[in-house]
């Protein structure tokens, strides 16, 4: 089990409209804190882990890669730290140079709902660009969330369509499948050889997750899905139980099913080979 959807939220990080949002929808004691070593205590369990940082200014979170560089260079057999840069910033493509060359940070994190830019403006490629140079993959959050601040019409997965055009090399992962244009998602990773898709922080929509993996079934797409947790809301051991139960709701009825061999697949997919962390 290889988790390609971890955060870390140090002291302060979380601010302005995101902490806002959190505590209006998980209640005002909620607090977004994930240290390196409770991630690590959940990551352990597993052959290895992502662990993202996040430079969202717009919406008030802000995980330095510095922070991710000094938690994963501790462990660099088992974790990949993915750099965060905001693209609005001109100089994002010499950042993300530093942050690989540098800080020795794997991939990259983009989040057009809480970065608040359009990933198909012409203006960002050259941030593509730099990471196609670098040989690195991009996970996005590309899909919905709560902050009303977010961009969410910069959000779909198909703004992602024009990139994988003029990048057919690039490594590009949507996460969540892309909630809740799942189909969408599906469409746009099915088309785009070097395109994938995590199931993190599915498992409480127990009825979307269902209808997400048969959808991926159908379209033929299961080889290309990523497993990831979205640690801290959910653990590692949490979503592979999940993954497990998929078929619960329909049990009992004639409903299409996920076979333990497709779950086991994803569980044990080989994602830093194919993303190309290990050379
Ligand atoms: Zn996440």
């Amino acid at each position: 089990m290889f988790d390609c959807h971890t955060h870390v939220f140090g002291p302060g990080h979380v601010g302005g409209a995101a902490l806002e949002a959190v505590k209006r929808v998980w209640g005002e004691k909620y607090e977004m804190k994930a240290l390196p070593e409770e991630n690590y205590e959940c990551v352990k369990k597993c052959v290895g882990a992502i662990v993202l940082a996040f430079d969202a200014p717009a919406t008030g979170m802000i995980v330095p890669n510095e922070y991710v560089a000094e938690y994963t260079s501790k462990f660099l057999d088992k974790l990949f730290g993915f750099a965060s840069v905001d693209p609005n910033k001109w100089n994002a493509p010499s950042l993300l140079e530093y942050a690989v060359k540098e800080l020795g940070l794997k991939g990259l994190k983009l989040a057009p709902f809480y970065q608040n830019f359009y990933p198909d403006g012409k203006k960002h490629f050259p941030l593509y660009a730099k990471a196609a140079e670098l040989n690195i993959p991009i996970l996005w959050h590309q899909g919905t969330s709560f902050i009303p601040e977010g961009f969410l019409e910069a959000s779909r997965p198909a703004a992602l369509d024009p990139i994988a055009r003029e990048f057919p090399h690039l490594k590009m992962i949507i996460a969540h499948m892309g909630h809740p244009w799942i189909g969408e998602c599906i469409s746009v990773v099915r088309k785009n050889t070097n395109m994938y898709m995590d199931l993190s922080a599915l498992g409480t929509r127990s009825w979307q997750y269902y209808n997400a993996m048969v959808l991926a079934k159908e379209y033929g797409v299961l080889n290309k899905i990523l497993f990831g947790s979205d640690y801290p809301f959910f653990t590692s051991e949490e979503t592979k139980e999940s993954l497990y139960q998929i078929n619960h709701l329909v049990e009992g009825t004639n409903m299409p099913r996920i076979l333990n061999s497709e779950i086991e697949a994803i569980v044990h997919r080989n994602t830093p080979e194919l993303l190309g962390l290990v050379k």
